[in-house]
């Protein structure tokens, strides 16, 4: 809770209950929800709290790098506690995203200059396949 205090002070954000709420959520749990599953598991201690108000949340936090924002590709976006990049896999049955722990994919910034003329900047890796569970059951 200080940690947040401080953390928020820091990126000068107001400490609203419902956005100390919507990021303690995102810290507590691995799943990558979408705002419609934070909304869903906030509405019972915070009834008040709109879906938009989530969104807002989402946004705002996202904007100060406090969280970010991921897109496996299907048009909606899921939001993780954990801002420093990192590789995800998507279960192509269960559609469950985890991440991928102890290996990093920023040197490939470096090895993609020598085929664009662009300036990179960033990237972002999604991997796809079976999670355990759906490979046990296939
Ligand atoms: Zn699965
Ligand atoms: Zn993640």
């Amino acid at each position: 809770m200080d940690n947040i205090t401080s953390t928020f002070r820091e990126k000068k954000l107001k400490l609203t209950p419902q956005r100390i709420a919507v990021y303690k959520y995102l810290l507590s749990t691995k799943e990558h929800p979408s705002a419609e599953t934070i909304y869903k598991a906030l509405h019972e201690d915070y009834p008040t709290m709109s879906l938009a108000t989530i969104y807002k949340t989402l946004k705002t936090l996202v904007e100060v790098n406090l969280i970010q924002e991921i897109n496996v590709g299907e048009g909606n976006f899921r939001y993780d506690g954990n801002a420093i990049p990192h590789p995800h896999i998507q279960c192509l049955n269960c559609g469950k995203v985890d991440d991928i722990e102890g290996i990093s994919f920023s040197n490939l910034n470096e090895t993609v200059k020598d085929y664009t003329d662009y300036e990179v900047l960033s990237n972002k890796i999604y991997f796809y396949g079976l999670c355990c569970n759906c490979k046990e059951k296939a």
